[in-house]
């Protein structure tokens, strides 16, 4: 076991705070334009596109910390905005749900659009927050049809928010999840780059 902030000896580590070379942008050949910061965390850089891990991911268990900005600007869905994306298309909502009213499947630790979280875990803006999430992947067979159902667990801040929900298809923002495996073939880790100043530190994943 690793201690706090510290991952485990079996993690792989996405994102120490060094640099980005487990990642690339979601824009074709552009570089990755989001801020490296100091104090080894790293800030969306509004309107440059998300990020994708390199590597593809199966059932993972995966740990990261994020951070929404202290200076708030917009409500609802534009407050704090962003999102970790697992296999490219599965969203874990982020978002600042302190004290910011939005539709309950869209808060903070939602399942976008699927899954209301069990309680409203969110620490204030600036405060370091732990996503510690288990994702299971759907199984399809050899047409891309899915043939079981993925699941999500989630932990926010060390409180279960998700406790072992059915992933109904893509997280779509209007209209019904797609299950089909072949519209959406990369599996990559992808965080959202929603226009808001979004920090994020300390990302590693266990294989499960
Ligand atoms: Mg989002």
């Amino acid at each position: 076991p690793g201690a706090l902030n510290i991952a485990p000896s079996d993690a792989i580590i996405l994102f120490d705070g060094t640099n980005f070379s487990k990642w690339k942008s979601t824009v074709q050949n552009q570089p990755i334009k989001w801020t490296l910061n100091s104090d080894k965390s790293m800030t969306v850089k509004p309107g440059s596109g998300g990020i994708e891990s390199i590597d593809e991911h199966g059932s993972i268990q995966l740990h990261l910390e994020w951070k929404t900005p202290t200076s708030i600007k917009s409500k609802g869905q534009g407050r704090g905005n962003s999102g970790i994306f697992f296999q490219r298309r599965f969203e874990v909502q982020i978002l600042d749900s302190y004290e910011n009213r939005t539709y309950s499947n869209g808060q903070a630790g939602s399942i976008y659009k699927q899954h209301i979280p069990l309680v409203n875990a969110t620490l204030p803006p600036g405060k370091w927050q732990t996503y510690d999430i288990i994702f299971i992947e759907p199984q399809y067979n050899e047409l891309g049809d899915e043939i079981k159902a993925g699941s999500f667990t989630v932990f926010h801040n060390g409180i279960l928010i998700q406790n072992n929900v059915e992933i109904l298809g893509t997280t779509e923002y209007i209209g019904p999840p797609k299950t089909k495996m072949t519209d959406f073939p990369k599996k990559a880790l992808k965080i959202q780059d929603h226009g808001n100043l979004v920090s994020y530190r300390n990302i590693w994943f266990r294989k499960l």
